[in-house]
């Protein structure tokens, strides 16, 4: 998986303690707790294992995520696995959805 160019991550780094301090009258702790867990997802400071290919032998650090509700890295595997099972219920209705002929039957039954 490619990182993208810019992450919400790198934009709370790089300006985040700014931006608490120039709104620090309607600032809440619960505010600078989800930016401090953002800005800290999948780094070494949350800590990390290595992985390595048992044919090849190549290895790969992963970090850990903060698994903060807030966090777009956390939340997009939800987010997908969400989009995923509206799919799958849509797809459902479409396939059991009734015929022109049923419903042209339906209507006239309860018409006449
Ligand atoms: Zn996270």
């Amino acid at each position: 998986m490619t990182r993208p160019l810019l992450e919400v991550a790198d934009i709370v780094r790089a300006q985040g303690d700014r931006f608490i301090h120039s709104n620090f009258r309607w600032f809440h702790w619960a505010h600078r707790k989800a930016l401090r867990a953002i800005a800290r997802c999948r780094t070494a400071v949350l800590g990390g294992h290595r992985d390595q290919c048992p044919r090849c032998g190549y290895r790969i650090t992963s970090y850990n995520s903060c698994r903060d509700r807030h966090c777009p890295k956390c939340q997009s595997g939800a987010r997908d696995k969400w989009i995923m099972a509206r799919q799958k219920e849509l797809y459902k209705v479409l396939c059991n959805r009734p015929s022109e002929e049923e419903n042209r039957h339906r209507w006239q039954s309860t018409t006449h």
